[in-house]
């Protein structure tokens, strides 16, 4: 396939379509064919799965589903609940919004999902590529959706030279190409999310198998699996913190973090201020007169990496008013952020 020639979109889109007939894949939020999407859960599973693995979503989207089955059950849900389900999950500024989000359909749209991408756009937690996705899965809009399976696709179909992320806007300008005039615009989408993620993979694309591998330029060439071309990666800062294992018999000091710092509104271990550039507290935390544990953990965050080190000390009433007690054999069940997971299995287990 020469770039020199129109994209024939509607035999590309009929090709990978009849494909998707037969090997779609079935995922929970799903709907199965004949069935009407569900917006409410392609909303919570698009916000799910933003940074995270379809593998990794699944019993969150399940048990999400359970006790809040409708958007106007999560709209009056309580928020330390919401937080703990959402609990190792990450990128916790998503469970913030899906409540805000929930509120705002509730509110001001009568618990009806707005179906057009513009008007999708306008609720919390909902950006370019989710209003898209929303917009074609759930309602069937002609939306160009863009995800990072689909960026994969299409960097190799067309063989993009320029690496990303500086490449996005020439991604988009190919999709397009793409999605042109769709009609089945929620299949089509999904169709090439799951190209991406079954045949068009990362590493060792299947292309013999692949139902589009004649509209491929990468499979022309035969050189599918250096795309799509990247920017050396910045190495990431590493930080450091210390955290604090308070105990008063067999109870641990926990807190609700303040909203505006990372990890905001989650439960926690009361720590140093590394989540600011300078780690500013240490003077006041001190206070604890905890000792060097020896122990440590790590954790990377998307713009940097944390070392924490473990302090413990015994204390006998709360160190701060936003603290409580928790007995330590809840505590892996409390709803602790991953990064404080860490810090109470080494813990417990040494
Ligand atoms: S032929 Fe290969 S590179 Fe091209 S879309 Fe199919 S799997 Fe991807």
């Amino acid at each position: 396939m020469s770039q020199r020639h129109a994209f024939p979109s509607k035999a590309f889109q009929n090709a990978l379509l009849r494909w998707y007939d037969h090997h779609a894949r079935t995922l929970p939020w799903r709907a199965v064919p004949g069935q009407t999407p569900n917006p409410y859960h392609v909303w919570l599973s698009e916000i799910m799965l933003q940074q995270t693995t379809v593998a990794a979503v699944g019993p969150y989207f399940q048990k999400f589903t359970q006790i809040w089955p409708n958007v106007h059950a999560l709209a009056k849900a309580n928020p330390e609940r919401v937080m703990k389900e959402w609990a190792g999950l990450g990128y916790y500024a998503r469970a913030r919004n899906l409540i805000a989000c929930a509120q705002q359909i509730t509110q001001e749209y009568g618990g009806v999902f707005p179906q057009e991408e513009l008007d999708l756009l306008k609720l919390r937690g909902v950006g370019p590529y989710t209003a898209a996705a929303i917009a074609a899965i759930a309602f069937n809009k002609q939306a160009v959706v863009i995800d990072g399976n689909i960026e994969r696709v299409t960097a190799r179909l067309f063989r993009i030279q320029k690496p990303l992320p500086s490449s996005k806007p020439l991604i988009r300008h190919h999709a397009m190409d793409l999605f042109k005039n769709i009609k089945r615009s929620g299949d089509f989408a999904q169709s090439l999310m799951d190209l991406g993620a079954t045949i068009c993979t990362p590493q060792n694309p299947k292309c013999s198998e692949c139902p589009v591998k004649n509209f491929c330029e990468a499979f022309e060439k035969g050189d599918a699996a250096l795309y799509p071309l990247k920017n050396k990666k910045k190495k990431i800062p590493v930080r450091e913190g210390k955290v604090f294992w308070l105990t008063k018999n067999k109870q641990l000091v926990c807190e609700v973090r303040e909203k505006d710092r990372m990890l905001g509104g989650m439960l926690g271990l009361p720590t140093t201020d590394w989540d600011l550039k300078h780690d500013a507290s240490d003077v006041n935390r001190d206070a604890f007169k905890a000792i060097d544990t020896g122990l440590s953990i790590t954790h990377t965050f998307s713009h940097f990496k944390l070392i924490l080190k473990i302090y413990a000390a015994q204390v006998k009433v709360l160190p701060k008013k936003n603290m409580k007690f928790i007995p330590i054999h809840d505590i892996l069940d409390s709803g602790l952020p991953s990064l404080f997971q860490k810090v109470a299995r080494k813990m417990i287990t040494s």
